[in-house]
């Protein structure tokens, strides 16, 4: 039963369930059941008061955003239904929070009249993350709770915030001890007899609230991302100069609104599919439960380095060894840098920055990987050093343990070679700097064992970062894809672009950074060699020269002060016109008649060329379904979350159509580069788009 009710002393008891998380899903009954519940005992003359309670480790996650796709127009009906209920009861309910509220699952807490909260709990309503506003009173109830100044910015923030603050403005009444339902229920016989309390009935204070509500405004996106914080403070500002019924109804309509808008359908997908990306099709969900606990880094350069931090930032135990005491000292001091800069920056608590600091241990000895079970090589990118690594490996790591290589171009299957026992290797590429970006593609092998690259996903999300699995090919999903991406900005410049109108089309569209900045923030050399190995691999699928161009003049970037930009003290990119120069005397050297070319065009030929290469991707099955490309391009890349990733994106705009852009440029300059893969035809020809793709765990 997803709802029970008992009556103890007076006191009724309505406790539901939906595990893990509770939440208030129509399609599992539980409104509906709650209501029915409410119902009854209210209209029963044993019953003085009511407690509202759920079982597990919190209250309510709120709504299930799985099923916000499925029916729209019916998916809030249920929980104002509820709130309607509540507001019609004719004795007061008190809420009892275990571990948290949010979202749909606070604003059933705001109904009642009264809130306890374990001293743990967090409560927030974390919408406009998902481009939409509460819908179900959130923005009425809370401000008669905390006041219009507090509700706007926690609302159009999004932050989640702990039961103490939340006591201290209001949102709750009391702070219990462990068993907050017993302490809920005699809250409820203190106050039986008082009536109702209802937060709709309550005055807001509005005092700083204009100043925080055009202060959020000021903060809010531009353009359509920012819709969902300015139809939250809208919503606030109706409750205000409208009342509790003509908010209300602002509220519905502008939620309704949002639901169906194109930023709330891509930040849905994301947020479901970077849940989704841990599920592998094929693997069993049994296998996922060994998690690690200490671990062992190989290299202690920059991406070692980095990763050890993450790994600290875990909490778990880890040792960095390196055959060059100078690297492992730069290393030390890094590592102890970062923390220190942390700490006096704010944010981290000096107690805990030591704590990291002590999980990191430092070592010349390879022997120091006994122990560990779970080992990630992070030395140079040469083949002959990962081979003498891995053989180390290999005879002294213990039985058992994860061979993870941070490999970003070399054969995964090559190196577990090396080994006798290959079922335990696997890659795990990190993003640098690897403390921060989110993204970590674990690379299966052809003979990692399902349990090796179950323990690297559990790795992942242990070190809190999104796990895509990747098949073993040249750049795994996501350099292949940027490579594409790349080739076109390139030859957008020799037909007739500048760089920094290239990055400003990409960054209006929404890209964290333009691929040209892109390129000069990690580092030209980087590129420059891969291209010079490419000319020889691939004579037949030519890059541009203008990035070698500007390799020669020493020019590589950000750490050279120089690139496609002039970096000054700041760090500001600057236009230099000796960059627009040699541009234009490329194309003059190429014969190239330079033409205008459209932010549209720079828009679509960078984004299809990696929805191309994503299709081929999934057509050689090195991603196993277009959602794994969509969180990939998000937490790696800085492709705009609120378009749901480059899959997503092309349903959107429509394969059909995607499709026959690409087929015109196959007609245009260099339109070698265009042959479109099978999978985004036969997808587009069957008029199904690649969200079919995705399965069940979509
Ligand atoms: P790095 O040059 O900064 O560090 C490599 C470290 O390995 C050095 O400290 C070196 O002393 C040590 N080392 C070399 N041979 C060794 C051996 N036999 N035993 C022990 N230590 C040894 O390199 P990096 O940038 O940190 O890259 C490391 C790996 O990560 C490479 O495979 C690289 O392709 C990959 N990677 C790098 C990035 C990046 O942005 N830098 C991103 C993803 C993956």
């Amino acid at each position: 039963m997803p709802v029970e009710t008992h009556i103890e002393d007076g006191i009724g008891v309505v406790v539901f369930s939906n595990p893990p998380l509770n939440p208030i899903s129509a399609s599992a009954g539980i409104p509906q059941a709650i209501e029915a519940a409410l119902r009854a005992l209210d209209a029963d003359p044993q019953v003085k008061a009511i407690v509202l309670a759920a079982e597990g480790r919190m209250f309510s996650a709120g709504a299930d955003i799985a099923e916000f796709d499925k029916d729209p127009a019916a998916i809030a009906a249920p929980a104002r239904r509820l709130d309607d209920v509540l507001d019609g009861l004719a004795k007061p309910v008190v809420a009892a929070i275990q571990g948290g509220a949010l979202g749909g699952g606070l604003e059933l807490a705001l109904a009642t009249d009264y809130r306890i909260a374990t001293a743990d709990a967090k409560v927030g309503l974390p919408e406009v993350t998902l481009g939409i506003i509460p819908g179900a009173g959130g923005t009425q109830r809370l401000p008669r709770l905390a006041g219009a100044a507090q509700a706007a910015r926690m609302i159009s923030s999004g932050k989640v915030i702990g039961a103490h603050e939340a006591l201290r403005i209001g949102l709750l009444d009391a702070l219990a001890g462990d068993d907050v339902r017993a302490e809920a229920i005699a809250f409820a016989r203190s106050v039986a007899g008082e009536g109702r309390r209802r937060s709709r009935d309550r005055e807001i204070s509005n005092e700083g609230g204009p100043e925080a509500i055009a202060e959020a405004r000021g903060k809010a996106p531009r353009g359509a991302p920012g819709d969902a914080v300015r139809g939250a403070l809208d919503a606030i500002e109706a409750g205000i100069s409208q009342g509790f019924d003509g908010g209300l109804k602002s509220e519905y309509d502008i939620f309704d609104r949002l639901l169906v808008s194109e930023p709330a359908r891509g930040l849905r997908h994301v947020f479901l599919a970077e849940r989704a990306v841990a599920r592998l099709p094929g693997l069993d969900p049994a296998l996922k439960s060994a998690s690690t606990q200490a671990v062992a880094i190989i290299g202690s350069g920059t991406m070692g380095t980095g990763i050890a931090l993450a790994v600290a930032q875990a909490g778990l135990p880890v040792t960095v060894i390196d055959a060059n005491s100078a690297a492992l000292e730069r290393s030390r001091s890094s590592v102890e840098n970062t923390i220190a800069r942390s700490v006096e920056r704010g944010r981290l608590m000096e107690a805990t920055g030591q704590a990291q600091r002590a999980l990191i241990g430092f070592s010349l000895d390879m022997e120091a990987v006994r122990g560990a079970d779970f080992v990630i090589e992070a030395v140079f990118e040469d083949i002959s050093v990962k081979q003498q690594v891995f053989e180390a490996l290999d005879r002294l790591a213990d039985t058992g343990a994860v061979l993870a290589s941070n490999t970003s171009t070399l054969d995964v299957d090559r190196i577990a070679a090396f080994t006798k026992r290959p079922q335990s290797v696997v890659g795990t590429h990190f993003f640098s700097p690897a403390n921060i970006m989110r993204l970590l593609e674990v690379v299966r092998g052809e003979k990692t064992a399902p349990e090796t690259l179950a323990r690297a996903m559990t790795f992942a999300k242990q070190i809190r970062k999104v796990g895509v699995v990747s098949g073993v090919c040249d750049g795994f999903i996501g350099n292949r894809m940027f490579e594409e991406y790349l080739r076109q900005a390139y030859f957008l410049l020799e037909e007739g672009a500048l760089p920094q109108q290239v990055d400003a089309a990409m960054e209006a569209f929404g890209m964290a950074m333009g691929p040209l900045r892109t390129m000069d923030l990690a580092g030209q050399d980087i590129g420059w060699s891969i291209r010079k190995r490419r000319a020889v691999e691939q004579p037949d699928r030519p890059y541009s020269r203008i990035p070698d161009l500007i390799c020669e003049m020493g020019r590589f970037g950000q750490k050279t002060g120089a690139g496609y930009y002039l970096y000054g003290k700041g760090g500001k990119p600057e236009v230099d016109p000796a960059i627009d120069a040699l541009v234009v005397e490329e194309s003059r050297r190429l014969g190239i008649t330079r033409r205008p070319i459209s932010d549209e065009e720079i828009v679509e030929r960078c984004v299809y060329a990696l929805v191309n290469e994503g299709a081929r991707i999934l057509g050689d099955g090195i991603a196993a379904r277009p959602l794994d490309i969509d969180t990939v391009w998000v937490d790696g890349y800085g492709f705009p979350r609120f378009r749901g990733g480059p899959m997503f994106y092309a349903d959107r705009v429509g394969l059909p159509q995607v499709l026959s852009r690409i087929e015109n440029f196959t007609g245009a300059y260099q339109g070698w580069a265009w042959r479109p893969a099978d999978l985004l035809r036969r997808t587009a020809e069957a008029g199904t788009g690649f969200a079919a793709l995705n399965g069940e765990s979509a």
